[in-house]
């Protein structure tokens, strides 16, 4: 590796402990979004904020908007997670509560390395390069708000490539699939409503215990049997509430989960197979029910020929032996609302098991790994221009 990524890396270390100290909540990243402004005008940078959201954006070379028709977009998301961290670093969270348990406090730094690594090398290219840094990633709002607020345009943004931080691979690895990276997120609220009455007398009742039941049970044969084995797909009820008392029959039974899938096809028809199965057993017990649905986010599908360059672009800074092939994640990621605007890919970072796995209270983003991060960005950003110069 290019020893330049490893003096970057070096400050890059410094700034992701002071961003890991304070961490704040999705759409609260006040202090952090100051932090990032302050980085990217001590490099030169002219960043731009919003009223409506905590994002920065920034171009190099620096006032080459009302240049060019388009450039090349870099995201990093800069939220942290509102959960006690269990860590005896120095640089451990300040804020009771809240911590950087995704690892996004890196994301930033690394992004705000390849910044320096811009103001640095001296390089430019036929266009320029944006950097965004979204807020609000663990809701699924920042990447809405972002393009909402113009980020893929003025200059309009040709292709665009983010990465996260991931535990389950060596530390520095890189894992670029052709397509499927992270799952669809759609959670589901569903309402059975019966008709209350005494335990000892269900004949005069209708139970919608028995129906949630039921309905639990058969809604595992929607991937197990209605869905390809070959596909990717899960189910999950992550809260069952009803009644209050042991001889109560109650009037409603509450269902809340969430469905992931890979396939967009496969979703449609998953969530229709679902209402329908829903009305049914509703219908066999002689119960209604009402059902809405919340997408999170759909799929992170890359584009193959980016994610065919990006692999050609890390290999470039950080050689052949850097890539592995990571299955898909059933999480989910709202890069994906940028990859239905734009072509690009999404790529993981690996970071080594020693800090625990993403959302955990001992959770911290591993520092050898900033290095590879900024070095991954520079050589897609190098390949990139090379391949359409024009
Ligand atoms: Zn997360
Ligand atoms: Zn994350």
């Amino acid at each position: 590796m290019d020893p330049l990524f490893l003096s970057i890396s070096a400050e890059c270390r410094e700034v992701r402990h002071r961003l890991h100290a304070r961490p704040e909540l999705s759409g609260a990243e006040f202090a952090t979004r100051d932090a990032v402004v302050a980085e990217l005008r001590s490099l030169g940078f002219a960043p731009q904020t919003f009223e409506a959201h905590t994002g920065v954006v920034a171009l190099w070379p620096p006032g080459s908007g009302a240049g060019p028709a388009s450039c090349l977009a870099l995201r990093a998301d800069m939220d942290a997670l509102p959960l006690q961290e269990e860590s005896a670093d120095a640089w451990k969270s300040q804020v009771a509560g809240v911590m950087h348990a995704c690892g996004h406090d890196g994301h930033t730094a690394v992004l705000l390395g390849v910044a320096r690594w811009l103001a640095r090398s001296g390089r430019t290219w036929p266009r320029p390069v944006k950097l965004i840094f979204q807020p609000a990633e663990e809701t699924g709002l920042g990447a809405p708000g972002l393009i909402e607020t113009g980020a893929l345009e003025n200059p309009r943004v040709e292709a665009v490539f983010a990465l996260h931080g991931w535990p389950e691979l060596p530390a520095g690895a890189l894992s670029i699939p052709d397509r499927a990276v992270m799952a669809a997120v759609d959670n589901f609220t569903l309402t059975l409503r019966g008709r209350g009455g005494h335990g000892a007398m269900p004949q005069l009742a209708r139970d919608p215990v028995v129906a949630a039941a039921a309905l639990i049970l058969n809604a595992q044969t929607l991937v197990s049997r209605k869905s390809s084995p070959l596909e990717a797909a899960v189910l999950t009820f992550g809260q069952v509430s009803a009644g209050r008392t042991h001889n109560v029959i109650p009037e409603t039974a509450l269902l809340r989960g969430t469905l992931r899938t890979l396939n967009p096809a496969l979703r449609a028809e998953l969530m229709r197979d679902f209402e329908s199965m829903v009305n049914h057993v509703a219908g066999a017990h002689g119960i209604t029910a009402e059902m809405e649905w919340v997408e999170a986010c759909p799929a992170t599908l890359n584009d193959p020929a980016m994610a065919a360059l990006a692999r050609a672009g890390v290999r470039r800074t950080l050689g052949e032996g850097c890539l592995r092939d990571a299955p898909p994640s059933m999480g989910g990621e709202d890069f994906s609302y940028f990859l239905q605007k734009v072509p690009g890919a999404y790529f993981w970072l690996g970071l080594g098991m020693e800090r625990g796995g993403l959302h955990n209270p001992r959770f911290d983003f591993n520092d050898e790994a900033l290095a590879a991060g900024v070095a991954a960005f520079a050589g897609i950003v190098e390949e990139y221009f090379e391949r359409s110069p024009a």
